[in-house]
């Protein structure tokens, strides 16, 4: 089973598709996290990517769809995965819908977070306040951009869905336990 985790920047998709790939015994595969993996290597992809990351603009579709195609080849990828942070373009849509047809497979499913922006930034303010993990594009203006950027150019990606009947909107507001019970109902129904 493929599955997409969608949803605006804060919107806890990380958290759910890390309880999620547990659950389906499915790897997570995140974009973000490969990216500053790259970074902290200090690859030349991440070196290349980090301006791009820190000042909350998107790094180019070639550069996640090779990591994607290269990640999605590995062994434990046999059964599909949880796609999370990715697709983020209409681009990144269409080459991930190839890629997995060239492999006989698909998306079943893109499960839609839906969270207001003021509680995103909400949510990132006291992620600062409690000075807990903070990532260098965690703080109110970057996230200001990236939410900028989910509206125009991932927030189409739900059309895009919507128009193959794959997409679930769930609310992202609810507390964790409650958006993990409402995603596992709605894949109880799916065969996997
Ligand atoms: P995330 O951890 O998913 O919030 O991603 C952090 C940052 O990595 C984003 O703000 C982008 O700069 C970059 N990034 C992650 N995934 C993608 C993607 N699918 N396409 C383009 N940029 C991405």
């Amino acid at each position: 089973m493929n599955l997409v985790l969608f949803g605006p920047p804060g919107a806890g998709k990380g958290t759910q598709s890390k309880i999620l790939a547990e659950v389906r015994g499915l790897p997570q595969l995140s974009t973000g996290d490969m990216l500053r993996a790259a970074i902290a290597a200090g690859t030349p992809l991440g070196l290349a990517s980090k301006a791009l990351m820190d000042k909350g603009a998107l790094v180019p579709d070639e550069t996640v769809v090779g990591i994607i195609a290269e990640r999605y080849d590995q062994p434990d990828c046999a059964n599909g995965a949880v796609f999370d942070g990715f697709p983020r373009t209409i681009a990144q849509a269409e080459a991930l819908d190839i890629m997995l047809a060239e492999r006989g497979r698909k998306i079943d499913l893109v499960l839609e977070l839906k969270v207001d922006d003021a509680a995103l930034l909400a949510r990132v303010e006291s992620r600062i306040a409690a000075g807990g993990t903070l990532r260098a594009d965690d703080n109110p203006e970057t996230l200001k951009k990236r939410l900028e950027v989910y509206y125009k150019s991932t927030a189409p990606l739900l059309g895009y869905y919507g128009g193959q009947g794959k997409l679930k909107t769930l609310d992202g507001m609810a507390p964790i336990e409650a958006v993990t019970r409402q995603i596992a109902g709605i894949l109880e129904g799916i065969k996997g």
